[in-house]
């Protein structure tokens, strides 16, 4: 038993088996539905299925897994605002997304 697992989020093996499970992930079924509402799951724009990528809701290298709950549809502009902001900055960017959508109700 490696007690370092309690310490580290995620290992080399973790990050390669659910990032091989992502892969698997991406050509099912429940992917293509997902992709077939076109909507980014952070901004809640619309794109085209093949615009949107899939990103895990709790990153892989922090423990995150590829399971259903985990993973959502991401269009390229929120995935690499959310690999480059550090997580403080990320729900910051997330609130302010949030309020512009309220704004648009108006
Ligand atoms: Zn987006």
């Amino acid at each position: 038993m490696d007690f370092n697992n309690f310490f580290v989020p995620a290992d080399e093996k973790h990050v390669k088996k659910e990032k091989e499970k992502a892969r698997e992930m991406r050509k099912s079924q429940w992917w293509k539905n997902r992709c077939g509402e076109a909507l980014c799951y952070y901004c809640k724009a619309k794109f085209s299925p093949k615009e949107l990528t899939l990103d895990h809701v709790v990153p892989i290298i922090r423990g995150g897994k590829t399971t259903k709950g985990n993973c959502v549809p991401c269009c390229k502009e929120c995935n690499s605002q959310k690999k480059y902001l550090l997580p403080i900055e990320w729900q910051e960017y997330l609130q302010k997304l949030q309020k512009d959508s309220k704004d648009h109700l108006k």
